[in-house]
């Protein structure tokens, strides 16, 4: 698997660009990952002054195969997001917590694995519809729906005694 990583010493002040491509087999290292395909194009910005580090991480891309709440179909799902992050030297290994990355004092290298991933994840919208999807003019699968809405409709008349009664009168 391949890793995403910048350096962080060793290097001129000043801000220093790298952009990484990120596609499926960056997810099969996630078991719980709830995306499992997608391309994303993660820009990294790290800036150096002194012991003053911080980092940008913009990821943009689709996220495929998330299935539509309403009927059920995959719908690809654009996503943007951004996040500002102060990287600060720490002698003990504790986990990047919020928008504070901690860092050795002798670490020369950033992994940006695990960010990635949580920000990608972070990105699904909490409700999945074709509204999100920019390919299908935010249309649902109407044969779909009807599917979905004959069975349900079905599975009530099975059960409502009110249905029974109106049988009767006929
Ligand atoms: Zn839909």
């Amino acid at each position: 698997m391949p890793i995403n990583q910048i350096r962080i010493a060793g290097i001129k002040d000043g801000e220093h660009r790298q952009v990484f491509e990120i596609k499926d087999k960056f997810f099969e290292a996630y078991k719980e990952s709830h995306v499992k395909s997608g391309r994303f194009t993660v820009e990294t910005l790290f800036s150096l002054k002194g012991i003053d580090k911080r980092l940008t991480i913009n990821i943009e891309g689709d996220i495929k195969d998330l299935l539509c709440d309403y009927c059920a179909k995959k719908i690809i799902c654009p996503i943007s997001i951004t996040l500002n992050f102060i990287l600060k030297e720490s002698n003990s290994e504790i986990d990047s917590i919020d928008e504070i990355i901690y860092i050795m004092p002798n670490q020369y290298q950033l992994n940006l694995d695990q960010l990635i991933f949580e920000m990608i994840n972070l990105s699904i919208p909490s409700r999945i519809s074709h509204k999100n999807d920019e390919q299908s003019d935010g249309e649902c699968d109407v044969e779909m729906l009807n599917l979905l809405h004959q069975y349900a409709t079905k599975n009530n008349k099975d059960t409502d005694h009110r249905w029974e009664v109106l049988k009767k009168i006929k």
